[in-house]
């Protein structure tokens, strides 16, 4: 029996998490579930899974909650020190990390500094602070298994064991793929007049607004660059983007002697879920079997920079190193929620991003708390460069 900490139980991944969990009670039990302003879900996921603690952000919010938890015995609490306490809990073994943003940095943090199994979804973790979290997983004898549906197929294609160290292991490159969103063949001069409801619309996968709209950018590409760089130790130049419009091959690994080993599944990411919830047995996961005949074509190309900037950046801050990649990731989260709240025009994001990469080089990264300073100058910046753009 595993114990499980769900981190964003309310969102997309918590959710598909939790459908995984369900399907196999003699396996999972939920000791924690966390949310922030979903509050009907939670409690519905409370009286369905019965954690013993309940997280919110806020006093008031945990308030409201708990009148709709009469009956259970499940403790509510509130705050960031409060995810952080769930993510250590002696009694969890595996704590999925499911919140969206810089947000979820902290939390992740605890439960790799609590040795726990780290089943990591927040990408944003890896981007900002991927040195002192992948450093933190090796001091505290912690356990990464990547959620993301493209790095937990590398991880599969990988040898077993694979410590870091690409050459080592016979291993040349990492092939990520990327469906490309919803733009990928409309018109570049049409974009500008890009609706947040066009961009949320992704082609093969249901994901919450933020992810959908960087990958829409392909920025979600971007950040997945940084993430591979970090969780495999591979060069930026070992990472390589294809375009794969059917989402069928989450991603592949290629070796010296030529072969290529690639992740194929429906586009659910139950499977990446019920993988690493299970590591290393395999379960059910309540996804439909991949009808190969039926898709019929599987189809690749090159991204094309012109129309996905943020790609570009995100290699940028990559090569930049030091704070770059946190500079970048908190002006990306201020820009896509301009965006999203019909501030900022679609072309505007990766002109954001740029604005503040430029405005901000050098920014040091010695220790956390300096990459949470490049984060906060990175939104005054961002919100003041978007401020400027509306008419007065
Ligand atoms: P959602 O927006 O659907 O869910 C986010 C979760 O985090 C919700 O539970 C939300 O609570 C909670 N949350 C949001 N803001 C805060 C905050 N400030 N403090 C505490 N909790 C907060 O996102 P997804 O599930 O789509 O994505 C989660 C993470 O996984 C992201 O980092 C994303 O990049 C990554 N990911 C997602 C994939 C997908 O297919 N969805 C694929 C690969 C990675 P509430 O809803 O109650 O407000
Ligand atoms: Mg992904």
């Amino acid at each position: 029996m595993k114990n499980l900490t769900i981190l964003g139980a309310t969102g997309t991944i918590g959710v598909n998490t939790l459908d995984v969990v369900a399907r196999h009670p003699d396996k999972f039990r939920v000791v924690a579930l966390t949310g922030q302003s979903q509050l009907e879900r939670l409690a519905r996921q409370c009286h369905r899974f019965r954690p013993k603690y309940a997280v919110v952000m806020t006093p008031d919010k945990a308030q409201a909650l708990q009148a709709m938890l009469t009956g259970l015995d499940t403790r509510v609490m509130a705050g960031i020190e409060a995810l952080e306490y769930v993510a250590a809990l002696d009694e969890v073994d595996s704590v999925m990390a499911a919140i969206v943003g810089a947000a979820g940095l902290r939390p992740a943090m605890a439960a790799a500094r609590a040795g726990k199994r780290v089943l990591l979804a927040n990408k944003e973790t890896l981007v900002m602070a991927g040195r002192f979290f992948m450093d933190a997983v090796r001091q505290h004898a912690a356990t990464l298994l990547p959620i993301d549906s493209e790095h937990n197929a590398v991880f599969q294609a990988l040898p077993n064991g694979y410590s870091g160290d690409p050459d080592s292991h016979g291993v040349r490159r990492v092939l990520l793929t990327a469906s490309g969103g919803p733009f990928r063949a409309r018109a570049i001069e049409t974009l500008r007049d890009v609706t947040p409801e066009e961009a949320v619309a992704h082609p093969n996968w249901v994901m919450g607004r933020k992810i959908s709209v960087d990958s829409a950018t392909m920025m979600n590409k971007g950040l997945e660059v940084i993430e591979a760089h970090w969780l495999f130790d591979a060069h930026p130049r070992q990472i390589e983007v294809v375009i794969h419009p059917q989402s069928i091959i989450h991603s592949m690994v290629e070796y010296r002697d030529g072969s290529v080993l690639a992740q194929l599944s429906n586009p659910d990411m139950r499977t990446p879920i019920a993988h690493a919830l299970a590591y290393p047995e395999r379960v059910e996961a309540g996804v439909g079997w991949l009808d190969l005949a039926k898709i019929g074509t599987l189809t690749f190309e090159s991204p094309d920079y012109a129309r996905f900037p943020c790609l570009r950046l995100a290699y940028q801050a990559l090569a930049a190193g030091d704070a770059a990649p946190a500079i970048l990731n908190a002006a990306n989260e201020e820009a896509v929620a301009a965006f999203l709240g019909h501030r900022l025009p679609y072309p505007g994001i990766a002109a954001t991003l740029e604005a503040v990469l430029d405005r901000l080089s050098g920014h040091a990264a010695t220790s956390l708390e300096d990459l949470m300073a490049a984060d906060a100058a990175a939104r005054r910046q961002a919100r003041a460069w978007i401020a400027a753009l509306q008419p007065a």
